[in-house]
Formats: C-alpha cells, structure tokens, sequence
C-alpha cells in the first residue's frame, strides 16, 4: 500500500452518508474520512446457509471448515451441486471421507449439461455418492457429540458426521451503513458497467468483487477493480467515458466472456456463453463438439482417457470467438481425463492442442469463405457498373 502512496486504517468500515466513511478500530476508537471524489466497496460474500428446519444445532461445515478444518470425518455429507460443492467433493473423498453429494439439479448448471454429467461421472468413479434431483427438509444431530441426520425430501434419512452447506452465497454488506445512503443492508449493491452502484445520487460510490454479484471469481474481482479505477479517474479528470461495449471504462467481460475453471478430477473450464445460452441471446450458432476419447496424443499417454470440449461459434460474423477478446460468445467447457497420473498432463495439452487447432481450421474456412464472399461481391457490382 505504502509503495503506491495509499494509506491503510485497520478496522471495521462503514459508510456514514455521502462519500464519508467510519472506520472503527479493534480498540474502539472511530475515525472518520471524506473522500474528494470516490469510495468503492469490496467487502465480499459469505456462505449462505438455507432456512431448514435443525439448522441451527447440527454445526454446519461451509467452505469455510471445509477449507480449514484438522480432522477429516469419516462420512461426509455435501449440499449441492455448484463449484464450491463438486471441488469439496473431489477434495474430502480423496482425503478418506466418504462424501456424499445432494444436488437439487445437475451439477454445475451454468455449464453445458455434458460438463456436469462427467463430472458425475469421474465423482461416482472415485467412490463419491453422488445424488442429483435430491433436496433436504431437515437436519438434526440431538446428541451433540454424535452424527447428523439428514431427511431427504423422499423421506428417507441421511446419516453423517459431518454436514457442509454449499448452497450459495451472501452478499457482505449487512453492517456497513448502506442505510446511510439510501440502500438496503444485507442486498446485492446493483452497478453499471463502470461499477458505479445504481440507486445513489452523485455518482461517487463504486462496488467491485463479489459484493455486486456481477462474476464471483477473484481474477474477475480485479478486473472489476482495474475498470473503476480507471472510470473513477475519468470521472474526476472530466473527460467523456469509455463506457460503451468493451470500453476501457466498461466491465463488458463480466457478461460475455468469463473464464472459469473447477479444480475437480477431470477438471471442467469454460469461457463464454453455453450454446443453450448463445441461442436464447438470438446468436445463429454452430456446435463443434471435439470428444476427446479421439484425440490421438491424449490415449498415447492414458488408457481410458475421457473428456469432451465444445465450441459455439457465431455464425452470422462468421468468426471463431475466442481467438479475439473482443469478440465473444464461444464457449469451451472442457473435462480432461479421469485420475491422470502426473506425467499425462502432457496429454490432456496434446488434447487440448488438438481443439485449438480444430477451431484454427474452423476459423481458417469461415474466414476463407468471407474472403470468397466478398470477392463474389465485388465482381457482381463492378460487372453490373
Ligand atoms: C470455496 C471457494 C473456492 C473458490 N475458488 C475460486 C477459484 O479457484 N478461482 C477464483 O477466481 N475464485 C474462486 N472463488 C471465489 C473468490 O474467492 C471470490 O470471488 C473472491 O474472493 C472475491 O473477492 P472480494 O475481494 O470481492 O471479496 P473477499 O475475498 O471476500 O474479500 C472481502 C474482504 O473485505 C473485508 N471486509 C468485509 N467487510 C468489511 C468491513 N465492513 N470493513 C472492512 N473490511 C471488510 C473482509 O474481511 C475481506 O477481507 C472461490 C470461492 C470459494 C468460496
């Protein structure tokens, strides 16, 4: 901090009216600070816990415990089925737990659906007993030393030593004075694509990171950080903003082209809009699945190796789009082969390697066939002038 000329106070922050903030130390003492031109809020997100009958005497793990806990139990239950929950998984079943996963839908459903159902897969294979379309009414664990009970909504029970909650997120934002300012505590704060939050007059107060549930990913936390910075000094200095899509004051990744990767085994990345996604958009798209089972490189290095990528490409700019940042829309989900040993990396690069120079042939021809249409065109106007 000291190197880029900031000042650091520890303590709790609140906002306390227009551009003013407290910051209320550990021994107490308040200090207040006006700011000339900005404040921005990146206080985060907490585990959300569901409302569920029990809840509040069975000690519930979230990532939190999940993450720093010293003992491992000997049975593990896990709800749901996002990124939190499938890498818990993959992590305690191969620290000894026996886990067992209770998803109320597929797993990872952001993906495309052949993300989550590998997997499933690779989770079943690794000894995790894996649930999908299974929801909890309740919990109890009546003797504090003893297991937890889980009853599932068919009515049957679920025993376990430990229960983790990965059903969510909250937003950090319950004790900082949004009252102060006209907002609710304990909400989303809503921004613009400069991060500016929506709703406060005088455009100086900014929220970045998972607080404005844009993209809950840190890379695009800093992302978010690095635009506003900008949009601040814009603001301040008073020349027009670049606002407008893929500005340099404007978050326009965070809705088109967010990289993800869950570290589960195989693991599943993606970048972009799911074709299911792209065509809801009105995109005119083309599907190139690539199953990885085919890939000469990767079966030279494992037996059994398993994994699928799928490209979604706009057909009407006729461009493969993740070569070019600027472009959007494609998307390759990506599950890699099952408990590789350490030297078969190299393969799931060949595999991959193979995609990108799939989507390079594909990108080639459409090019190619831009090229051809634009040649036609010309002549067909120079011969009718
Ligand atoms: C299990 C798990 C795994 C994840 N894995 C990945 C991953 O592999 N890759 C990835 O990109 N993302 C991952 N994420 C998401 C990533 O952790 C978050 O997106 C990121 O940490 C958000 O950054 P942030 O700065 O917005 O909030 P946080 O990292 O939560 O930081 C908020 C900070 O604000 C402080 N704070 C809160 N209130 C106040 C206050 N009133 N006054 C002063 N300080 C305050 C908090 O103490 C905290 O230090 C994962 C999340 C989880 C739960």
């Amino acid at each position: 901090m000291k190197s880029i000329g900031a000042d650091l106070f520890r303590g709790h922050g609140r906002l306390d009216g227009p551009r003013r903030i407290t910051v209320t130390g550990d021994d107490g003492e308040r200090l207040t600070l006006t700011a000339r031109h900005a404040v921005a809020i990146a206080t985060g997100s907490r585990p959300l816990l569901p409302d569920l009958p029990g809840i509040g005497e069975v000690r519930p793990w979230t990532n939190r415990h999940g993450t720093d806990s010293s003992t491992v139990p000997g049975r593990l239950a896990i709800v749901g089925g996002g990124g939190v929950a499938i890498e818990m998984a993959t992590l305690w079943q191969g620290l000894g737990s026996q886990v067992t996963l209770l998803a109320r839908r597929r797993l990872v459903s952001r993906m495309e659906p052949f993300a989550g159902e590998l997997v499933a897969h690779s989770l079943t294979q690794a000894g995790v007993d894996v649930r999908i379309g299974t929801q909890v009414a309740a919990v109890r664990r009546p003797d504090p030393a003893g297991p937890v009970t889980l009853t599932l909504d068919d009515g049957s029970d679920l025993r376990a030593d430990e229960v983790m909650f990965a059903t969510g997120r909250a937003p950090g934002t319950e004790d900082i004075g949004l009252d102060t300012v006209g907002l609710f505590p304990g909400t989303w704060l809503e921004v613009d694509t400069t991060c500016l939050v929506r709703g406060v007059d005088g455009a100086w107060l900014y929220a970045v990171g998972d607080v404005n549930h844009r993209a809950l990913l840190t890379h695009q936390g800093k992302y978010q950080a690095r635009t506003a910075d900008d949009a601040i000094g814009a603001r301040a200095a008073g020349p027009p903003l670049d606002d407008g899509p893929w500005g340099d004051h404007a978050t326009t990744a965070d809705q088109h082209a967010v990289p993800q990767v869950f570290f589960t085994d195989p693991e599943a990345a993606a970048v972009g809009l799911t074709a299911e996604q792209a065509a809801r958009s009105g995109h005119r798209v083309k599907v190139v699945d690539l199953d990885f089972t085919a890939a000469q490189g990767a079966n030279l290095h494992a037996d059994d190796y398993r994994g699928h990528a799928r490209m979604v490409v706009d057909l009407d700019r006729e461009v493969l789009l993740v070569w070019f940042p600027l472009i959007l829309d494609l998307s390759i989900p990506y599950a890699g082969a099952a408990r590789l040993p350490e030297d078969v990396y190299l393969g799931r690069w060949l595999a991959i390697t193979a995609v990108l120079f799939a989507a390079s042939a594909l990108a080639l021809a459409l090019k190619l066939r831009r090229v051809h249409r634009a040649a036609r065109a010309t002549k067909t106007t120079r011969s009718g002038s």
